[in-house]
């Protein structure tokens, strides 16, 4: 039986768990009961290894196919949730107050559940492959800490995949691109220190309110004078503090924000001009202001064979029409950058039809395109590695 058709026989049981893993939505590193989970349904489907507790609550199961295979793929999930107050109303919302998955990791781990029970079943492959489940996407770079923990040594793996659903995007459909595909994210922060004093003599202060002004000001420079017309960069500031009343005038203040990259000297750049821009500017006021400058996930950077083969696998399960090679890069982060500096790999977006925006109080992952993801990884598997005839 053709893998697809195989596979859509799950899929009331995949809705069923991805509607029990929506009620239940986890954070950060802390995906135990989500981990147990998975744990349950890779036992009922007789995977050779299931390893607990890497990066704390994440999941490497390893099935055992025919014979021999150079290759070993990874199949990557991230299981975690977001601080979020679920506004869907639906009959699976969740059930624990503040949290949501909202970006659907709840899906990307069904998805990968449904592959992982076709695999054990059929194995229908060489040599072995290797699920991952990780904690901890949404921040704390859950995929890095894997990597970290030896994963890709300790179970020989030779190459990784990952979907992520998109919203707006037609449903089943894939896109992805070789080379960077997601940006790289850092945090800045600038603490801004003056003197302060009465509102009504500011010749007797120090304004941290004019020098977080004129600081900002500035850093807008940075994309528009400092960076090509042709580098892909945003600077953001996203948070300004200063002050509490009307005739104060406060003694510090602060700022924060992102910015997104794709190339390392782009991203030296800009830490090199901002910590100049807030040493200038600091001088000019007269205020002391330090910068703390954060590097948050590398860039998402596709590899062309992986991201080749992949793209033909997409094609194989939605129809040539359905997958777009060359897709657009996309200023958001994702932690399976790490994967990919650590193997050669691709990461593709698969397109979820119309609803609520990732992160959004009324975002639900549509079941409907959970089957596809799965029948994704499984044949992507037995295309890596044939068994031999
Ligand atoms: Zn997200
Ligand atoms: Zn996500």
């Amino acid at each position: 039986m053709p893998v697809v058709n195989r596979i859509a026989d799950y899929s009331a049981d995949m809705t069923a768990w991805r509607r029990h893993l929506h009620a239940h939505p986890e954070l950060n590193f802390e995906c135990h009961t989500t981990a147990d989970f998975v744990v349950e349904r890779l036992r009922e489907f007789g995977v050779d290894e299931i390893h607990e507790g890497i990066a704390t609550s994440g999941v490497v199961a390893v099935i055992q196919g025919r014979g021999t295979s150079e290759r070993i793929t990874g199949l990557r999930a991230d299981m975690d949730a977001l601080p979020i107050a679920e506004e869907t109303g639906l009959d699976h919302a969740s059930t624990a107050p503040g949290k949501m998955h909202a970006c659907g990791h709840d899906g990307h781990t069904t998805m990968l559940l449904g592959a992982g029970r076709y695999l054990a079943e059929t194995r229908n492959f060489a040599g072995r492959i290797v699920l991952i489940f990780q904690p901890a996407e949404e921040g704390g770079g859950g995929a890095g800490v894997m990597v970290d923990d030896g994963v890709m040594d300790r179970f020989g793996i030779t190459e990784v995949y990952a979907i992520h659903n998109v919203p707006g995007l037609v449903q089943g459909s894939f896109t992805t691109r070789t080379g960077p595909i997601m940006a790289a994210v850092d945090t800045f922060e600038v603490f801004i220190t003056g003197r302060g004093g009465h509102g009504a003599r500011p010749q007797e202060t120090c304004d941290p309110i004019i020098a977080l002004l004129g600081i900002s000001n500035a850093l807008q420079t940075i994309v528009s004078r400092n960076a090509s017309a042709l580098d892909k960069l945003v600077v953001s500031i996203t948070q300004v503090h200063a002050g509490t009343t009307d005739n104060v005038i406060p003694e510090t203040s602060y700022i924060c924000g992102t910015v997104r990259t794709f190339s390392p000297d782009v991203q030296d750049m800009v830490e090199r001009r901002m910590k100049e821009i807030v040493a200038g500017q600091a001088a000019s006021y007269g205020v002391d202001a330090r910068l703390a400058y954060t590097r948050g996930y590398p860039a998402t950077v596709n590899h062309a064979n992986q991201t080749a083969f992949a793209a033909e696998v997409a094609a194989e399960v939605a129809g040539a029409s359905a997958v777009t090679s060359d897709g657009p890069m996309e200023m958001g982060a994702e932690d399976f950058a790490y994967m990919l500096e650590a193997r050669p790999g691709a990461y593709l977006f698969m397109g979820q039809g119309e609803s609520a925006g990732l992160h959004h109080p009324k975002y639900d992952f549509n079941d409907a395109v959970a089957p596809t993801g799965a029948s994704f990884f499984a044949r992507l598997v037995e295309r890596a590695q044939p068994v031999a005839r």
